[in-house]
């Protein structure tokens, strides 16, 4: 073999048998090889396991659908490029020309755009409500064939629960499937529930690091059957070096979330007693309006500590400026503590009507608490709040 043909066919190295290596090693190959025609065919038929081209299916990335499926109590998962190819490509194979999506308000703005202005233009129709609106969810039930109902709990950015309980009852007896987005709550909650679909933005708590976006669509195995044949079309596929950085971020994603979580409540309880701030939203408060049933859902009440200063616009801003170790930019679940204003950063397609059922204030923050050490949390959100309030 004369060597520009060789450095085109290095020596493999293959580990003998009884010997692995403790971490999996990253498949970072587009195609995979049968050793004949004939054995390709067999694998084209179905009739024979293996990997073939990654789009459609990648050894690193069916090991993070695998576990993901089992922290979600679920039997099968497909991961995606990220959390709204997730969500893009499940509603797009779910749904066809006449049929109606019910969804919320109080929700991911991305995902609201997709049903209003994407899938609006074939022919998939929707109606948007509060996700209180329990009268309106019944009544939309039981006056036409709905496909799907879509929601998250807690939503995003103030933090409103939804009754999944009844919602999902109410759903599968009207024959419309459930979509749930746990990105908030997580992969460990929620999965007791009958939905049919997860969807999670991995980009999130899977990764912890807030380098790597990543989606994953996790539901019973006949329907990510179906799925699958879509979303290999579809193409938003997951890089194998993402999925192995996933992976890589997922053992500690317990000790991580049960520590951003005990810190959220510390700076939700600050909040809640500081004379700035009009009003806290966070589940894990015996304030917020449903935290009964947050606590009879959700075992962690998550890491997003949302709240509305007294001195609307002009604080909101005071405050996000005066903060030290809060990074002022999207995205949540990472190490570094992040603050959003939503007023002024997000949810500009809502009309007036629709911001007032948001809960969205000219005074709204969102934070996603990291994993600083919580003395030096409390003293950055203790100077801003003293900023905002001057
Ligand atoms: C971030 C997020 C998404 C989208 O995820 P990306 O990975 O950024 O595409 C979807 N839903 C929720 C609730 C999110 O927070």
């Amino acid at each position: 073999m004369k060597k520009p043909t060789r450095v085109n066919h290095p020596p493999p190295v293959e580990l003998p048998p009884g010997n692995r290596a403790l971490v999996p090693p990253i498949y970072q190959s587009v195609k995979f090889e049968f050793e004949s025609v004939a054995a390709t065919e067999e694998f084209l038929r179905g009739e024979r396991p293996g990997f073939f081209y990654t789009r459609s299916g990648n050894p690193t990335n069916r090991e993070l659908e695998q576990l993901l499926a089992q922290l979600q109590d679920r039997e099968d998962c497909l991961v995606t490029a990220s959390g709204a190819g997730a969500i893009s490509q499940a509603l797009i194979a779910l749904t066809r020309s006449g049929d109606h999506i019910l969804s919320f308000i109080e929700g991911y703005g991305p995902t609201r755009q997709l049903i209003r202005r994407v899938l609006a233009r074939f022919g998939v129709t929707h109606t948007l409500l509060s996700i209180e609106d329990t009268a309106g969810i019944e009544r939309v039930l039981a006056t036409q064939p709905v496909r799907l109902v879509h929601f998250e709990s807690p939503t995003n950015p103030v933090t409103r629960i939804a009754d999944i309980e009844a919602l999902t009852r109410a759903a599968r007896a009207a024959g419309a499937l459930t979509v749930m987005d746990n990105t908030f709550a997580g992969f460990h909650q929620h999965g007791e529930y009958d939905v049919d679909v997860f969807v999670h933005s991995l980009t999130k708590y899977a990764s912890g690091a807030g380098d790597v976006l990543g989606g994953a669509v996790i539901a019973r195995g006949e329907l990510i059957r179906a799925l699958r044949a879509d979303f290999s079309v579809l193409g938003g596929t997951l890089d194998p070096h993402a999925a192995f950085l996933i992976l890589r971020g997922l053992k500690t994603y317990f000790v991580r979330y049960r520590a951003q979580c005990a810190s959220a409540l510390a700076i939700a309880q600050l909040l809640a007693a500081h004379p700035a701030v009009a009003r806290v939203h966070y589940p894990g408060l015996p304030t917020h309006p449903q935290h009964a049933l947050a606590a009879r859902q959700m075992r962690d009440f998550g890491t997003i500590v949302s709240f509305d200063l007294a001195g609307g616009d002009g604080a909101c801003r005071r405050f996000a400026d005066a903060l030290e170790l809060f990074a002022l930019t999207p995205s949540l679940g990472s190490g570094e503590s992040l603050i959003v204003t939503p007023h002024i950063m997000g949810a500009r397609d809502l009309n007036a009507a629709e911001q007032k059922i948001s809960g969205i204030t000219a005074g709204t923050v969102r934070l996603s608490v990291g994993l600083e050490d919580l003395d030096d949390l409390v003293e950055d959100v203790t100077r801003a709040l003293a900023a905002a309030g001057s």
